[in-house]
């Protein structure tokens, strides 16, 4: 089987975004792939953290997981920070990556305006935590949104400047980007995508809001004075509503519009918010139970982790070997 590798940082809740540009997309290729699903706890630290929240929040995304359909017996579902591979290999890479490459990444830009205050060197480097992430699983396939192609773009850079020096050390990985929900637009700015760490809590649909929040954020929503409902870039607003419809429903943009034809905006944005919690009911209920079996997910996390660190360890030898680390004696 070939090796998928996707993570999720445990920073804020997670929005619809989320689920319906990453987490649906893995669930629908577990079968087909060796999945290595991690919680990416040591990225969330890039920006300031309250320990407590960090961990239950971590905790929280990791039972998310399985709730959404991923069977831990099946996938590897673990913490990064339980595997010490991801910050070992990152030393290496940093050393195989140029501050050039990393001074384009436009992630890097957006967040060091948004954290002014602390543009730390971890912020600066999280490309190379991610490239090691990926090939320390030598990982075939990464499913993410279009926001993390630029990073995954540069993965491929590093392994291949790697391989071209030693030799064929690591796989080098491709994208794969789902059709549906790619990108899902923030509701309060279309122009902008919806975030987990957007401050304006309208913004965002959350995984774990109830029905009322979910209807009144899609009332909410800015669309335009066009008083149509078209799918097209000159109505970015509309068109991510159609975009959220259409990936809740498995219906195609165009038949959203047909089905919306002559509709006002009120009439449309309600069957948005009902499309919605259709969607995020089931999956709330889940977690609810899953919650409630303490033992069950200590149990995953202790497993997952040991066969995690198992895969890590056989790429970080080879690793350390080529680079001429003296062997251990
Ligand atoms: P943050 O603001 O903290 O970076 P985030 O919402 O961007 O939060 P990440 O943990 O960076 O979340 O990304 C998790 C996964 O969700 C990635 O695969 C990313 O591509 C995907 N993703 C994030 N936002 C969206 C979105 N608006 N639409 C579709 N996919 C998204
Ligand atoms: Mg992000």
């Amino acid at each position: 089987k070939k090796v998928l590798f996707s993570g999720m940082q445990a920073t804020g809740n997670l929005t619809l975004g989320n689920y319906l540009g990453a987490l649906k997309n893995w669930v629908a290729l577990s079968d087909e792939y060796e999945c290595f699903y991690s919680v990416v706890d040591m990225h969330s630290i890039t920006v300031r953290q309250e320990p407590a929240t960090l961990r239950k929040r971590a905790r929280a995304l990791l039972t998310l997981y399985i709730a959404a359909g991923l069977d831990p017996e099946k996938n590897c579902i673990y913490y990064q920070s339980h595997v010490s591979g991801h910050a070992e290999l990152t030393w290496i890479l940093n050393c195989f990556t140029y501050m050039g490459e990393l001074n384009r990444m436009t992630q890097f830009k957006d967040k060091s305006a948004k954290h002014a205050d602390n543009i730390n060197a971890g912020l600066f480097t999280y490309p190379v935590l991610m490239a090691a992430d990926i090939l320390l699983y030598q990982a075939d396939v990464v499913p993410v949104g279009i926001d993390q192609m630029q990073h995954l773009e540069l993965t491929r850079d590093i392994a291949e400047r790697f391989n071209n020096i030693y030799g064929d050390v690591f796989t080098v990985p491709e994208p794969y980007i789902g059709k549906v929900g790619a990108k899902i637009m923030s509701l309060q700015d279309p122009a902008k995508k919806m975030s987990k760490s957007d401050e304006n809590p309208n913004a965002s649909i959350y995984l774990m809001d109830d029905p009322d929040t979910v209807m009144r954020k899609c009332k909410r929503a800015v669309t335009d004075s066009e008083a149509q409902i078209l799918y097209r870039d000159e109505q970015p607003g509309v068109k991510n509503l159609i975009d959220i419809y259409s990936a809740c429903t498995g219906k195609s943009p165009e038949e959203v519009v047909a089905e919306f034809d002559g509709k006002g905006y009120g009439v449309f944005k309600m069957a948005v918010g009902e499309a919605a919690v259709s969607v995020l009911k089931p999956l709330q209920d889940e977690v609810a139970r899953l919650e409630k079996d303490k033992s069950y997910i200590d149990g995953v996390i202790k497993a997952n982790a040991e066969k995690a660190q198992y895969f890590a360890n056989k790429t970080l030898r080879k690793v350390q070997k080529k680079v001429g680390f003296p062997d251990k004696i």
